[in-house]
């Protein structure tokens, strides 16, 4: 698929704003450096709550039980604690299938 033109990241950054228009809260930019566009959002407070570049974990402030901090909204997802760096480190996933 080399010979298949990369998607502008300007392409991905309107796709994810009419995303986000049409009311889908998480909705993510990928395999771009786009902070803004890779940052999970507080859907009650909207402040920024896991920060990413590209696989680059930035800082995650939700709580353990899967909270905003700031205002205690549920956040989609299953979360861990998160200690200090996370890097850009992927943990593998395993999906059970029937
Ligand atoms: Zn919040």
């Amino acid at each position: 698929m080399t010979d298949i033109v990369h998607t502008p990241p300007a392409t991905l950054t309107r796709a994810r704003e009419i995303a986000l228009g049409e009311g889908l809260q998480y909705v993510y930019t990928g395999n771009v450096h786009d902070t803004t566009g890779g940052t999970t959002y507080c859907p009650g407070c909207h402040q920024a709550l896991i920060v990413r570049d590209w696989y680059n974990i930035k800082r995650c402030d939700i709580t353990p039980d899967g909270k905003c901090p700031h205002c205690a909204t549920p956040v989609a997802g299953a979360f861990e604690t998160f200690h200090g760096q996370f890097g850009r480190r992927r943990i593998p996933l395993a999906i059970n299938r029937r």
